[in-house]
């Protein structure tokens, strides 16, 4: 899913890493809060003060979607599931599961973390900027904890849609997992409306960058909505295969009728054996059918190459000789 990345550190056991295309959502924070944010709030407010405030309400933001996605990594890890790492990208973040939950129960306490991080962290800044403002600290100031408050409710209410691969589509999938008991059918609806919906952002992005002309916007909902729309898709493929090997063995896939040769075959009758049967690899078993080792055919290139590369050899040498004692 992801290009060149760059490790920024490792929180709590976790590594962080940043995707080359987290850089372009980095910019377009800061020069959105910068020109439109806190100039539009706080008019009047200078250049420099709204660059200032900008940045720290960029770190404040990315931050913030570290946490959403350090607290689906921890329950994550609590309940059994390997985190791979928590990157972030052009989208937000990503804590990047490397198996599937093994219970509704999990799933849901998974998914449900991460919104609930953010949902506490709005309350949080909420709350300071009512202490901030009561400390009667300048307009725009109140603006920093204020605008980390709206971005934190922001996270929780749009990763809470019913979308997979959205938070809220995992909720959703864990519900239909519980109820029904059949993992398949909860992955393939959550993952439908995952799909649904990334058409509907991809229609409405359309819409305003054609009908409200409001390019950038517009697009940026597109691309979002490709995302989804490929990632719900994606997921339910991906756990398809993985239904299809589970509860299999070795014994379901084996061949049965096995062809075996004794270490006193001679070498010929094994090749012939091997090129009639369009086998690759033969076990040698000793007379008791005890296992012994294998013959594949690239053993017979090696001898065969070895031979050919010897004779060559001896000839060259021979010739060599030849060629000394005429002159000589
Ligand atoms: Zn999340």
């Amino acid at each position: 899913m992801f290009g060149r990345r760059m490790v920024l550190g490792r929180v709590l056991g976790f590594e962080i890493r940043a995707d080359a295309s987290w850089g372009i959502l980095f910019l377009l924070i800061l020069w959105s809060l910068a020109s439109g944010f806190f100039p539009v709030m706080y008019p009047g407010v200078s250049a420099a003060t709204a660059w200032a405030l900008a940045l720290l309400g960029t770190l404040g933001l990315f931050a913030s979607l570290l946490l959403h996605e350090l607290a689906h990594a921890v329950v994550a890890r609590i309940h059994g599931v390997t985190v791979g790492g928590i990157t972030l990208f052009l989208f937000g973040g990503a804590a990047e599961m490397e198996s599937e939950p093994a219970s509704p129960r999990a799933e849901l306490l998974i998914a449900g973390a991460g919104p609930l991080a953010s949902l506490g962290l709005a309350v949080g800044f909420y709350a300071a900027t009512g202490l901030v403002a009561l400390a009667g600290a300048p307009q725009p100031i109140v603006g920093l904890p204020y605008y980390l408050a709206l971005v934190n409710l922001a996270l929780a209410v749009f990763n809470l849609l019913p979308a997979f691969p959205m938070d809220g589509g995992r909720l959703l999938r864990a519900t239909l997992w519980g109820l029904g008991r059949n993992l398949r059918r909860a992955t393939k609806v959550a993952s439908r409306m995952g799909q649904g919906f990334g058409l509907l952002l991809i229609a409405a992005g359309a819409f305003q960058a054609i009908a409200a002309q409001n390019l950038l916007g517009g697009m940026w909902w597109v691309l979002i909505g490709v995302f989804i729309h490929g990632n719900a898709g994606m997921t339910y493929r991906r756990l398809l295969d993985r239904l299809r090997l589970q509860g299999l063995t070795v014994r379901d896939v084996m061949t049965r009728d096995v062809v075996t040769v004794s270490p006193d075959v001679e070498l010929n009758t094994c090749l012939r054996t091997m090129t009639e049967g369009g086998f690759r690899h033969l076990p040698v078993v000793d007379p008791e059918g005890e296992p012994m080792g294998m013959v594949s055919q690239r053993d017979f290139v090696a001898l065969t190459f070895g031979q050919a590369l010897r004779r060559m050899r001896g000839t060259a040498r021979q010739g060599l000789r030849n060629l000394l004692k005429g002159g000589g």
